[in-house]
């Protein structure tokens, strides 16, 4: 990401770190921050798996893990590679073989610990299959289940242990010659989960995939995976990130994205800008704001819409967003495009009208005329009842 000189508070300079693929999504480097999920059906059921890997990538998902726990699953995954519009992490444990099977049957990257599967011949074969399929390996250290000597020596589990669990892990991947992997550190208490991603960014220049692990149901996981990521991704640490929710994968990718649209780091779809209302908002913020988010869900274009509730904050706002709308006196607004005003418009057209106004210029953006419309103020679309603004 190219940093900013005239808002120089608004930089975030990522840490340097090592850049892999996973299928064809690149992760580290200077590659954008992908968003995974994961999958919640059983995997050995290719139609449902697949229904949500594509329910997934729609809303925005960059790579998409399935579990991976016996031979029907791995079996199921050949398919489910196949037919993935994303490129499918397998999610193992400790069955070596499921690990083999799951790169010969397409999957991009193996979840995989190499210092629980047994002995080195095995890691061997494990990162032989990696190799001779392309796959990039993640190893993911949980606070919930370190090794039991690592327990012992440090007494709970902290940040060392973890970092140490990592370290120990990445060193049996570079016996072999093997660098084509990331890591994570997770926990599910965000202050854990921190302290050991800020260690580990300084201890290896692997690629770091983010996550809060157990973060809890959606209102609660998403306020916890936003304070602890969020931090993290400030301080420029993180090259991928997954949301961990209990709640549909959707959910997470659309939480993921949030978070980093937040901080400037990803782009996508309608950014709203919307203010809380009071007595003094013109129409009703809350129900219009509800009905826009749904309805402008298929806009995957980035762009920014400002519907504020009065002329208190609603002009200023509209000057740093690409369409707006600004609650007026008598049952009417004012439409802003790319800053300035356009024209009046009843609160009772106004949802459609925007939606029409946002679709056309994702449309427009799309063709390429992008810089014509950020100069323009006309309204693009026929308005219902038109008054132009004057002035
Ligand atoms: S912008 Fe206007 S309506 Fe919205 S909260 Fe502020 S004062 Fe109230």
């Amino acid at each position: 990401m190219s940093l900013n000189p005239i808002r120089p508070w608004r930089n975030i300079e990522r840490r340097k770190s090592r850049r892999i693929m996973v299928g064809n999504v690149p992760v580290g480097g200077d590659a954008p921050i992908s968003v995974q999920t994961m999958t919640n059906t059983d995997s050995s059921d290719v139609r449902a798996t697949l229904a949500q890997v594509i329910a997934a990538a729609e809303a925005g998902a960059d790579i998409v893990r399935v579990s991976t726990p016996d031979e029907a699953a791995t079996r199921a995954l050949r398919e489910i590679t196949r037919e993935s519009p994303v490129p499918i992490v397998a999610d193992i444990h400790f069955h070596y073989r499921r690990a083999i099977e799951a790169a010969e049957a397409g999957a991009a990257c193996l979840r995989i610990n190499p210092g629980n599967i047994g002995d080195a011949a095995r890691v061997r074969e494990v990162v032989q299959a990696a190799r001779d399929h392309g796959c990039s390996i993640r190893i993911g250290v949980n606070a919930g289940s370190l090794e039991r000597h690592l327990l012992e020596k440090y007494g709970e589990p902290c940040p060392d242990a973890m970092v140490e669990s990592g370290l120990d892990h990445i060193r049996l991947l570079q016996d072999n010659d093997f660098h084509e992997f990331k890591i994570s550190v997770k926990a599910s208490d965000v202050f854990l989960a921190a302290a050991a991603y800020q260690m580990l960014a300084e201890a290896t220049d692997a690629p770091i995939h983010l996550g809060i692990t157990e973060a809890g149901g959606l209102r609660g996981g998403t306020v916890k995976s936003a304070v602890g990521m969020g931090n993290l991704l400030w301080m420029g640490i993180g090259d991928t990130i997954r949301v961990s929710l209990s709640a549909d994968p959707v959910e997470e990718v659309k939480v993921g994205y949030e978070i980093l649209k937040s901080l400037g780091l990803r782009t996508r779809g309608v950014q709203i800008i919307s203010c809380p209302s009071c007595a003094r908002q013109g129409f009703d913020v809350i129900k219009t704001v509800e009905a826009l988010e749904q309805r402008l869900e298929h806009i995957k274009t980035p762009m920014s819409l400002s519907i504020i509730g009065c002329v208190v904050n609603g002009p200023g706002e509209a000057l740093m967003t690409d369409l707006g709308f600004t609650g007026g006196g008598a049952g009417s607004g004012m439409v802003y495009m790319a800053g300035k005003q356009s024209h009046k418009l009843s609160n009772a057209q106004m949802i459609d009208h925007i939606v029409e106004l946002v679709e056309r210029r994702a449309e427009a953006l799309a063709a390429g005329q992008g810089e014509a419309l950020a100069a323009d103020a006309s309204p693009q679309v026929p308005v219902p009842g038109m008054h132009r603004a004057k002035g």
